[in-house]
């Protein structure tokens, strides 16, 4: 019996330990809004349950909206958080004075809970496809909007129709979406660094310019009726190229765009360059797609989308003459690489989980922290189920680990709500 009593005292002794590990593990504290600090590039979600179309930030989205239903967007530059402002009239626990409307905020369609090109809403349970994020305007986009490669079949028009067989991971491992019977993409994660929507290379002189060159990949097809290809800047069977040496333009000689002959390009003088512009040679092929006006409206007869995929290390390869430079200023994220905020690192991390969970309820409004009593209650019993082979093995928990009981949390939570 001493023996078990051992056991068990012991087995208590490594769940404290545990626990108190797992608050050490949880490397961020979430009790500060960003308000204070202005407008910031931060993952912002918006809160599907409260009917104002703002974001708000990690912290408040944790602490002030725990029980309503939100979808993260992800880092957007520049953004305010709107809890704590008159935008919203759910009222914010973190940053507790009533701020001003923010004026300094875009809202695009995300805000609307739509997304890319095709505007669709986006549910993390049913979404089949891998989305990319345009660096220029943070909005995401299906890889099958991008022609990238087919729309799943349960994406395709009858939209109720259910098919297990297509069912798909989620990540974009090309060997697990090939196992769905699905292609690998076009272009793959790995072979890009960044992705630059169509419309928003459309209003860049600089995209405009190095769209289809080396390092700048473009998903194009020859005739309405070809299959989608990369477009590479040196194509074999380039039929449209167009060399600028010494501020002279010599396209070579056009052989198979009879039947595209109306999308030809338009040069107009002031789109020559000066000499010192180190500029690649434009690529007559994308010329002639993003002079094309909107080839998003009219999907079915364009030759391509425009979208830009730019590989690694593209920021050090922009030419910096008197053309060149002005647009790379005006767009700071093409010269360097952006900091997301992240939440400071815990401060409380030394003190057990409940005791920071306390602590998080004490911040909260009367009512709202009797809910959250329930929820930090269930959270920790689930997380001490979680860890319990841990301790049975004598394994250490790494952060890792408290992390994916939080996903698998969040996960189950999602499934939850989605019923
Ligand atoms: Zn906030
Ligand atoms: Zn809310
Ligand atoms: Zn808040
Ligand atoms: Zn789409
Ligand atoms: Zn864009
Ligand atoms: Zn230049």
């Amino acid at each position: 019996m001493a023996q078990q009593e051992e056991t068990l005292a012991d087995y208590l002794a490594s769940q404290n330990d545990l626990v108190q590990e797992a608050s050490e593990a949880l490397p961020h504290q979430f009790s500060q809004c960003t308000y204070a600090l202005g407008p910031l590039r931060q993952a912002i979600y918006l809160c599907l349950t409260c009917p104002e179309a703002r974001g708000i930030c990690p912290a408040c989205s944790i602490v002030c909206h725990t029980d309503h239903e939100q979808i993260e967007l992800f880092p957007k530059r520049n953004f305010h958080c709107d809890c704590p402002t008159r935008a919203i009239a759910h009222p914010c626990g973190l940053h507790t004075i009533l701020e001003p409307v923010n004026e300094s905020n875009t809202y695009g369609q995300n805000f609307k809970g739509l997304f890319c090109r095709c505007h669709r809403t986006y549910d993390a349970n049913k979404e089949k496809e891998t989305m990319i994020q345009c660096l220029a305007c943070e909005d995401w986009f299906h890889e099958s909007c991008c022609n990238l490669r087919e729309r799943p079949s349960s994406r395709q028009p009858s939209p109720e129709r259910k098919d297990d067989e297509t069912k798909e991971d989620n990540d974009d491992d090309a060997l697990s979406t090939t196992s769905s019977g699905l292609p690998p993409p076009l272009i793959g994660p790995s072979d890009y660094d960044t992705f630059i929507c169509g419309e928003c290379v459309a209003k860049n002189t600089i995209l405009m310019r190095w769209a289809g060159t080396p390092g700048c990949l473009m998903v194009i097809r020859d005739t309405v009726s070809s299959t989608w290809r990369v477009l590479r800047s040196n194509d074999e069977d380039e039929a449209e190229t167009i060399e600028v040496v010494a501020g002279v333009k010599r396209p070579s000689l056009l052989s198979s765009s009879d039947e595209i002959g109306s999308k030809r390009l338009r040069l107009s003088p002031s789109a020559s360059v000066p000499n010192q512009c180190f500029a690649p040679p434009l690529n007559l092929t994308a010329q002639n797609i993003l002079r094309d006006g909107n080839p998003v409206m009219e999907s079915d007869s364009t030759l391509g989308t425009g979208d830009i995929f730019l590989t690694e290390g593209f920021r050090n390869r922009w030419c910096h003459c008197q053309t060149c430079q002005p647009s790379l200023e005006k767009h700071q994220y093409l010269l360097v690489e952006e900091e997301t905020y992240e939440p400071p690192e815990d401060p409380d991390s030394g003190l057990s989980l409940e005791e920071l969970g306390m602590r998080a309820l004490s911040r909260m409004p009367r009512e709202r922290a009797i809910n959250g009593i329930h929820a930090f209650n269930s959270m920790r019993d689930d997380l001490k189920n979680y860890l319990r082979p841990f301790a049975e093995q004598g394994k250490v928990v790494n952060e890792a680990d408290v992390k994916s009981f939080f996903e698998s949390l969040m996960e189950e939570r999602r499934g939850r709500d989605n019923q």
